[in-house]
């Protein structure tokens, strides 16, 4: 049998029309960037898929020819709506946004050494993006380490911020996302018992390297990323690199 085409999952950040940052390159991309990099996807063949259509081609055999991708974007900045969002829209591609369930219309409370937060989308923009097609995930109820909190800790973090969601949304959240990448073996195990499908890591590689629908392997995009260097993210497996279950500290 011939290899798997790569399924990548792209994580970004903030996606505005930033100047270049003098540190944290990976949490930001530009806009313009951006949208040459979905009419690049469009443009080379690959298939755009939510995760549940990678979480079935990955785990559960479903065939697929194309190369493919999921594009995630992590903590919900309300600079997702105002840019990233309309691109999307545009180009008709999904994406799945992982929203940090108690501080919607907040700022980052988590970054606390920057001086300017950025603002998190509200409830309101929420439910309107889902209307207009967008997938929502969770990132936890306030972005902690997960692998720091003692079990009781964990459980509400990855429990109520799926119920939180799923009430504003009124319909099932299936994907979660560790924030920092951060988790352990009992937060895994957790995520699975709440009923989530997939949670997506900071490890990288192409999701065809991933243990487990609960472990996926992801793809930072960076400021620094031109069209070069995001195809070559793309079209290559690269090997596994970054952090993997840490040991529980309480
Ligand atoms: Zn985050």
């Amino acid at each position: 049998m011939p290899p798997q085409p790569p399924i990548s999952i792209l994580m970004y950040h903030q996606i505005g029309p930033y100047p270049r940052p003098e540190a944290h390159r990976a949490l930001f991309c530009h806009i313009d960037r951006f949208r040459a990099q979905l009419k690049y996807l469009k443009w080379a063949g690959f298939d755009v898929i939510n995760l549940t259509e990678a979480r079935q081609r990955l785990f559960e055999g479903k065939p697929y020819q194309r190369k493919s991708v999921v594009i995630t974007v992590d903590d919900g900045y309300d600079d997702f709506r105002e840019h990233a969002w309309p691109v999307l829209q545009k180009e008709g591609l999904p994406a799945t946004v992982y929203l940090v369930s108690s501080l919607l219309g907040k700022d980052t409370a988590w970054l606390s050494d920057w001086p300017v937060k950025p603002k998190l989308m509200d409830a309101a923009a929420v439910k309107q993006l889902r209307r207009e097609g967008c997938d929502f995930g969770s990132h936890a109820a306030t972005h902690p380490r997960l692998s720091h909190l003692d079990a009781a800790r964990q459980r509400a973090e990855i429990f109520d911020s799926k119920k939180a969601l799923e009430d504003l949304l009124g319909e099932e959240v299936p994907d979660f996302c560790y924030p920092y990448g951060d988790y352990s073996l009992r937060a895994r195990d957790l995520v699975q018992e709440a009923g989530y499908r997939t949670a997506t890591t900071c490890i990288r590689g192409a999701g065809n390297l991933s243990d487990n629908p609960f472990e996926l392997t992801r793809k930072a995009i960076s400021y620094g990323d031109n069209l070069v260097g995001f195809a070559w993210k793309l079209h290559m497996k690269h090997e596994r690199k970054g952090q993997g279950p840490q040991p529980d500290k309480a």
